[in-house]
């Protein structure tokens, strides 16, 4: 059979850490990034006697979470215990859910070459993250670092509804931005925040019954669980066209050798031995308490994208690419507050601060400047103070080190020429030392002009206005 009978297909486990300010099941910070075991206590350190108490914040984050997903809240919901060892996880069990998840049968709608789909999410529940093994290089040990235990984690399942690597993508997205515009998660893909175990199996097109799926766990790059998928694509459909049958299995994506290796044999829900957790109470929620959550929804980014193509004429694509990100759509909108101006700011964005972004691999979130500096900038630039290609270089510095525009261009000393006489003298030394190009426009080679500007320009360092230099030096060579 050829490849084109195939077809693949997709289910994706997210995980989210929480953006509460304390752990599930005690007070400790949730802050990333601090030194070794520093933000720990006898709770998270699993000591013996210690007992868990559910932060309320955990609950409350979830529901909106499944709200925005469009998921049915279950009123009456519990924690149960899933046992398995592992050297970062001292209880030897992780609290989670398993039969009584707080959020179930939601979707939401991607969108792939203009093609509308419902993805379905068949449940999010709460759970408790693990710590995270050092692996000592020098000392030939593992160290463990227990600040991540007991940090808060929803856990988004997907159905299996995916059928591309552009699907995949496209649901990532969505969900993420979900995640942030709720503000319940900041989605930090590099620092763990957000990542997904991805489910591959293939199965001949127009089978009714799934293949037999592979898991990569804890995939944190759109660009490795892309490679991943098309790994796994090949390697299964070889495996089956070599009349072999595809293993369940846990797998570990390498990003260097580009391929999978095996992990371990898939656990079933039997291995886990779950039950539920003796220790924590039901979780009862009231209508009034969920219908008080759904009220204080932000607007998505479905519907702030539709207010966008009204009331700012941003072209659709345009609209999509901005408010894929809550950080980036209230940069666009603060930034319009300040200069008025918003097919610039848009134009910036798309342009430039995307292009950025994407050389220097930062997401949204850490853009260090913010929406009053990114005004100021159309400021300068509508007034003329500054020629676009200075705006650049601003944006550029903005990014490196920002402060208030006006500040770096004076610092720099970038403020654009338009003094006529000033400008007159440029052009006529680049008209004196460039005859040839001066008789090449006089025998009509208009390319000339835009070769004398553009040494006008190298003169000055692009500080010199554009349209002042086009205009003098038509005035001189008439
Ligand atoms: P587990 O936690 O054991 O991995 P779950 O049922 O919680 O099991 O998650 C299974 C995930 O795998 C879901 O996202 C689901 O959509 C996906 N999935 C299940 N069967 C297949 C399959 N045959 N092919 C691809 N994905 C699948
Ligand atoms: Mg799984
Ligand atoms: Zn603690």
């Amino acid at each position: 059979m050829a490849r084109e009978d195939y077809e693949a297909v997709m289910g994706l486990e997210v995980h989210s850490e929480l953006s509460t300010k304390t752990k599930i099941f005690c007070s400790c910070p949730t802050k990333f990034g601090a030194e070794p075991n520093t933000q720990t206590c006898p709770i998270c350190m699993a000591m013996p006697g210690t007992l868990p108490v559910l932060n309320e914040k955990v609950v409350e984050y979830a529901v909106k979470a499944g709200l925005a997903t469009n998921c049915k809240i279950s009123r009456d919901s519990k924690n149960d215990r899933k046992n398995y060892f592992y050297p970062d996880l001292p209880k030897s069990y992780q609290i989670s859910q398993y039969d009584k998840p707080l959020c179930e049968k939601g979707y939401i709608e991607i969108e792939v070459n203009g093609n509308k789909k419902k993805i379905g999410i068949t449940r999010i529940h709460i759970e408790e993250d693990a710590g995270k093994l050092n692996h000592d290089e020098l000392g030939g040990g593992s160290l463990v670092d227990l600040n991540r235990a007991g940090v808060p984690l929803i856990e988004i399942v997907s159905e299996p509804d995916l059928r591309s690597t552009e699907e995949v993508e496209a649901y990532l997205k969505k969900l993420k931005s979900i995640l942030e515009y709720i503000e319940v998660s900041d989605c930090k893909m590099q620092e763990g925040s957000f990542r997904a175990d991805v489910n591959v199996s293939v199965r001949k097109k127009g089978d009714t019954k799934l293949g037999t799926r592979t898991e990569m766990k804890n995939m944190n790059s759109f660009r490795s669980i892309t490679r991943g998928i098309e790994y796994e694509i090949e390697r299964q459909i070889d495996v089956l066209e070599n009349g072999g049958t595809v293993e369940q299995e846990t797998l570990r994506w390498d990003d260097v050798s580009g391929r999978t290796f095996s992990m371990r044999d898939k656990e079933d829900a039997q291995d886990y031995r779950y039950f539920p957790e003796p220790d924590l109470v039901a979780i009862k929620l009231s209508e009034e308490y969920i219908q008080n959550i759904k009220n204080t929804l932000p607007e998505l980014p479905e519907s702030r994208k539709k207010r966008y193509l009204e009331e700012y004429k941003l072209s659709e694509k345009d609209a999509k690419i901005i408010t894929s990100s809550k950080y980036l759509s209230d940069l666009f909108e603060g930034a319009i507050k300040v200069c008025k101006n918003p097919k610039a700011v848009n134009n910036l964005i798309i342009s430039d601060i995307s292009r950025i972004l994407h050389e220097t691999e930062i997401e949204p979130i850490e853009i260090p400047f913010d929406s009053n500096q990114l005004g100021k900038l159309v400021i300068l630039l509508d007034k003329g103070t500054i020629s676009s290609s200075i705006g650049k270089k601003v944006l550029e510095e903005l990014f490196e080190n920002p402060r208030d525009p006006e500040e770096i261009i004076q610092e720099k000393g970038w403020i654009q020429i338009s003094d006529e006489g000033q400008i007159r003298q440029i052009v006529q030394k680049i008209l004196e030392k460039n005859p040839q190009s001066v008789a090449d426009y006089k025998s009509g080679k208009d390319r000339a002009l835009g070769f004398l500007v553009g040494q006008a320009m190298k003169e000055t360092k692009g500080k010199a206005n554009p349209q002042l230099l086009n205009k003098m030096f038509l005035e001189e060579m008439k």
